[in-house]
C-alpha cells in the first residue's frame, strides 16, 4: 500500500517509540515522525541524549487518517466513554502487537493519547504522561506515556514535559521491569496499633512527617501520615464504635501537629490547617508543602501534586482513584489508600525537591514563603466583621436599580432580552442591527464572534444605547452576586481561603471550603464600607507605596525616576505631562476629564495624569502599543503616542528591557531582590520578556510585604496585640484594640512603618519604599495617619468612630 507507512529503526533496540499516525509530511516522505512534530521530538531526543537511529519508531495507525488528515476519530474516538474503535483500528493494532512482541525494547513509549489507548487501554495522557505503566497489548512489557510533540507545537510548555519523561524513559530503557518500590500502605489498623504509630513521631525530637487530611460533608474522615517515603498510614474516623479511641487518636495527632519540633510536609497545608484551626483548633506549626516548593523551583509548571508526583516520583497517576471514591461512595478503602499514597508520595518527593532548591539558590526563598501558612491560617479563621444590614440593603438597592434598567432595555429593543444570553444578544446586535460581528481577542475564545465586555464597549462607543445599559447590568449583577450576596459566615464575619503561592510570590484568596467568603484582595472599592473593625477595635492599613514604579527605577536603574521618587514628586503627573506636553501641575485628575475617549464620562478613565500612570505600568510590564490600546479600548495611534512619549522620557527602561533580555539568553533565569532565582520556560519572544519585566518588580514588592510586613507582625513579640486581618495589593490590614491603648496604638503601627520601610538591597545599592498609614472603622473610609502621635490616633478616631 503507498500510504502505509512503516516502522523505522531496529526491531533489537532498548527504546520503542509508538505515535498515533503518518501527517502528510511522513507519507511524502515515506518515514514516521519527520514533518514539524517530528522535528521537535527529534530536538527532545537529542536534548535527552536518546539517539533516534538505535530506537524502533513506529505508530498505532500506519495509514494517513481519512477524510481529514490530521483527525483520527474515525478510527478510534476516544472522546466516548466507552471508546470506538474501527475494525481498520482494531487490525493496525493486532500488526502493532506483532511488531512490538517481536520488538527487544525495555519500554514502549505512547506518544500521545491514540498510542496510550492501544497500548495500555487507558485514557487521559495529559494525566499520565511519565508514568511507569504495564502493557495491557503485550502483558509483561512496560510503558511510559509522553505528550505528543505535535501538542508541544501548539503549547510551549509541554516541551519540558517531555524533555522531563524522556530523560526517565533513557533511565528505564536500561532494564524491562518496572522496578519502582512497592509503597507501604496500612489502612484500617487496629486504634492501638495507630496509636503507637503516633507515639513513635511523640517520641522523637527533630523529627519529620508528611501528613494529609480527606474531607467529607465538612468532617476529617481520615487522616494520613508517613514518617519515611514508601509508607505511610491512613487512620479513618467517624467510626461509631471507636468513639474513645478516636478521641485519644486526635490528642496526638494534634501533639504532633502542634509541636514546634516536628516538621510537617505535606501538599498545600494552609489548606489542611486551616481546615484542622476551624473545627479541631489545631494550630498545625513547622510546616513545608510540596505545592510552594514547586511554584518556587518551577513556576510555569502545574502546582497540583499529581504533577509533582510524576516529575518527583516513579509512582504512576492515581489521582482519579479518589473521583472512583466520591462518585460511588462505596470502596472505603480505596479511598483510605488514596489517602495514605498523598503522604507517601510527598515524603518520597521532598527530599528531591529540596536538591533542586538547594542547586538553584532558592531555599531560603522556600522556607520563608512556607512559614506564610501560619500567619495565612490565622487569617483565614480570624475573618473580617461584615456589616449583614450593609450588604443586603446595598444588594436590594441593586437589585432594583437592575430591574429599572432591564426596563429600558426593553423599551430601547423594544421586546424582553436576556442579558446573561450571548445567544440572544448576537442575534440582536450582529443579525437584527445589522452590525459586523466582533470576534473575542483574548483566551481560549480568541477569533469567535462574542459579545463580551470589549464588544460592548465597543458598541456603547457607536451610541448604541443598549449596549451601555448592557455593561451597566452586568457589572451590577457581578457586585451583587460575588460581594453582596458572599456567604458569611454564622458569627457575621467574612473568611475566605488563602493561597500561599498566587504567582511572583504574591498572595491570593478565593471562597473557602464552607462555600465562604470570596476573593477578599479584590472588593470594589465602594463596596469596602461593608467590611468593618471589630467594635472597639480600629483598623490599619500600611501600604507601600507605587511600590513596583520604585523598584524598577532602582534596579533599572532609570536617573530621572530615581529623582522623582527621592524629591517626593507624583511621578504620574509628571509621566503625563510628558505625554500631554504641559506643566505636571496643570495635569487633570478626575474622573470625567479623559484627554483621550470621545465620551470622557463613559469611558471610566480619569484626567490625564491616569495615563500617566497607565503609561508606567504598561511598560512595567512590557505592553505593546495594540495590547495597551485594547485594554484601554483607544486606538492604536493614541497608544503608540503615549507608551513613546513614557519611554523618551524614563530612557534607562530600555537598558533594563535589555539587561532582562541578556540573562534570559544566558541561562533563562532571573534573580530578585530577596535572591528568588526563578527559571523562565515559555516559548522565547514578547510574552516570555513581558514576563521577566514585570517579576523583578513584583516579587520584590511581594517579597516586602509578606517578609517585611505579615511575617514580622505576626513573629514579633512586641505586637502581640496586632491582628492581621488581610493582605491586598501592597499593603498588610491590620486590627488593634482599643483597649491597648493609644500608646501602643502608635508604638505598633511606628514599628510596622519601620520594618517596611527597611532598605531593599539590590547590586550594591540601597533603595526605601515608603510606607503609608491609614485607620479607620471600615476598610473604605480610612483617614491618613501623619504624626503618629497618640493626640492624632485618638482624635481620628473620636471623628471617625462617631
Ligand atoms: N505524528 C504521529 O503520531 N506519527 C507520525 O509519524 C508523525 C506525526
Amino acid at each position: 500500500m503507498d500510504n502505509f507507512i512503516n516502522a523505522e529503526g531496529p526491531f533489537d533496540c532498548k527504546i520503542a517509540f509508538i505515535g498515533e499516525a503518518p501527517g502528510r509530511d511522513e507519507v511524502t516522505q515515506r518515514r514516521p515522525f519527520v514533518g514539524a512534530a517530528g522535528v521537535l521530538f527529534d530536538n527532545r531526543l537529542r536534548t535527552a541524549g536518546i539517539i533516534r537511529k538505535k530506537c524502533l519508531i513506529n505508530n498505532v495507525l500506519k495509514i494517513r487518517p481519512q477524510p481529514n488528515g490530521n483527525d483520527v476519530r474515525p478510527y478510534l474516538d476516544l472522546s466516548k466513554k466507552y471508546p470506538i474503535e474501527s475494525d481498520i483500528y482494531l487490525e493496525m493494532v493486532e500488526l502493532l502487537k506483532e511488531e512490538l512482541t517481536k520488538c527487544t525494547a525495555n519500554v514502549f513509549v505512547a506518544v500521545g493519547g491514540t498510542a496510550l489507548w492501544a497500548l495500555c487501554g487507558l485514557k487521559a495522557v495529559s494525566k499520565r504522561r511519565g508514568s511507569i505503566l504495564p502493557c495491557s497489548l503485550i502483558p509483561g512489557r512496560k510503558v511510559i506515556p509522553i505528550i505528543h510533540p505535535a501538542a508541544a507545537l501548539r503549547q510551549y510548555i509541554f516541551n519540558h514535559y517531555i524533555a522531563f519523561d524522556l530523560i526517565k524513559i533513557k533511565k528505564e530503557s536500561e532494564f524491562p521491569e518496572i522496578r519502582r518500590p512497592e509503597l507501604g500502605l496500612d489502612i484500617n489498623l487496629h486504634p492501638s496499633d495507630s496509636l503507637e504509630y503516633l507515639d513513635f513521631i511523640l517520641n522523637k525530637a527533630n523529627f519529620s512527617i508528611a501528613f494529609d487530611i480527606e474531607v467529607v460533608n465538612e468532617e476529617v474522615s481520615c487522616i494520613s501520615l508517613s514518617r519515611m517515603g514508601f509508607h505511610a498510614i491512613s487512620i479513618p474516623f467517624g467510626k461509631e464504635d471507636k468513639v474513645e479511641d478516636e478521641a485519644k487518636i486526635w490528642l496526638s495527632i494534634a501533639k504532633i501537629l502542634e509541636r514546634p519540633d516536628i516538621k510537617k510536609i505535606g501538599q498545600n497545608l494552609s489548606f489542611d490547617s486551616t481546615f484542622l484551626f476551624r473545627k479541631y483548633g489545631i494550630r498545625v506549626t513547622n510546616i513545608e508543602d510540596t505545592m510552594i516548593a514547586e511554584a518556587i523551583i518551577n513556576p510555569d509548571f502545574p502546582k497540583a501534586l499529581d504533577f509533582i508526583v510524576s516529575i518527583y516520583t516513579d509512582e504512576p497517576y492515581y489521582k482519579d482513584d479518589l473521583k472512583k471514591y466520591t462518585k460511588m461512595q462505596t470502596d472505603e478503602e480505596t479511598f483510605w489508600r488514596y489517602n495514605a499514597k498523598d503522604s507517601a508520595v510527598c515524603m518520597t518527593a521532598m527530599p528531591k525537591m529540596h536538591e533542586d532548591l538547594d542547586t538553584l539558590g532558592n531555599k531560603e526563598v522556600y522556607e520563608t514563603q512556607c512559614r506564610l501558612i501560619e500567619p495565612l491560617v490565622y487569617m483565614a479563621e480570624r475573618g473580617i466583621r461584615a456589616d449583614i444590614d450593609g450588604l443586603k440593603s446595598e444588594s436590594i438597592k441593586i437589585s432594583s436599580e437592575i430591574e429599572t434598567l432591564q426596563e429600558d432595555l426593553n423599551s430601547v429593543i423594544g421586546r424582553e432580552i436576556n442579558i446573561n444570553s450571548p445567544k440572544q444578544l448576537k442575534e440582536y446586535f450582529y443579525t437584527e442591527k445589522g452590525i459586523t460581528p466582533y470576534k473575542s481577542r483574548t483566551g481560549s475564545n480568541r477569533g469567535a464572534i462574542t459579545v463580551d465586555k470589549h464588544a460592548l464597549k465597543r458598541l456603547s462607543k457607536r451610541d448604541f444605547k443598549e449596549a451601555k445599559i448592557i455593561l451597566r447590568m452586568r457589572a451590577l449583577s457581578k457586585i451583587r452576586s460575588t460581594y453582596l450576596e458572599v456567604k458569611v459566615s454564622s458569627d457575621n464575619r467574612i473568611r475566605c481561603s488563602f493561597n500561599p503561592v498566587g504567582g511572583d510570590g504574591r498572595l491570593s484568596s478565593s471562597t473557602n471550603i464552607f462555600g465562604e467568603g470570596t476573593n477578599l484582595q479584590n472588593w470594589p472599592h465602594p463596596m469596602l464600607i461593608f467590611l468593618l473593625a471589630d467594635e472597639r477595635y480600629i483598623i490599619y492599613n500600611a501600604d507601600l507605596q507605587q511600590a513596583d514604579s520604585r523598584v524598577v527605577a532602582y534596579i533599572s536603574p532609570e536617573a530621572r525616576m530615581i529623582e522623582i521618587f527621592e524629591n517626593n514628586l507624583d511621578i504620574h503627573s509628571i509621566a503625563a505631562s510628558g505625554i500631554f506636553n504641559k506643566e505636571p501641575s496643570d495635569i487633570t485628575r478626575e474622573p470625567g476629564d479623559c484627554p483621550i475617549c470621545e465620551d470622557p464620562i463613559l469611558c471610566g478613565h480619569e484626567g490625564e495624569r491616569f495615563w500617566g500612570k497607565k503609561a508606567g505600568h504598561g511598560i512595567n510590564y512590557g505592553l505593546g502599543f495594540k495590547q495597551f490600546a485594547f485594554l484601554y479600548e483607544i486606538s492604536e495611534i493614541d497608544a503608540r503616542k503615549i507608551l513613546s512619549s513614557y519611554m523618551r522620557m524614563f530612557s534607562g527602561l530600555e537598558t533594563y528591557h535589555s539587561w532582562v533580555q541578556e540573562q534570559l539568553r544566558r541561562d533563562r533565569s532571573l534573580r530578585d531582590c530577596w535572591g528568588w532565582n526563578r527559571r523562565f520556560m515559555d516559548r522565547w519572544g514578547p510574552e516570555l520578556f513581558k514576563q521577566a519585566y514585570s517579576f523583578i518588580p513584583r516579587s520584590t514588592v511581594s517579597g516586602k510585604i509578606n517578609r517585611d510586613g505579615l511575617l514580622h507582625i505576626w513573629d514579633s513579640s512586641s505586637l502581640e496585640k496586632v491582628e492581621l486581618l488581610n493582605q491586598v495589593h501592597d499593603s498588610v490590614v491590620f486590627q488593634i484594640p482599643l483597649s491597648a491603648g493609644w500608646k501602643y496604638h502608635v508604638r505598633a503601627i511606628k514599628e510596622i512603618k519601620k520594618n517596611l520601610e527597611k532598605p531593599i538591597r539590590w547590586k550594591g545599592i540601597e533603595f526605601v519604599i515608603p510606607v503609608g498609614v491609614k485607620m479607620g472603622v471600615n476598610l473604605r473610609e480610612m483617614t491618613e495617619i501623619k504624626e503618629f502621635t497618640n493626640v492624632e490616633i485618638k482624635e481620628t478616631y473620636d471623628k471617625i468612630s462617631q
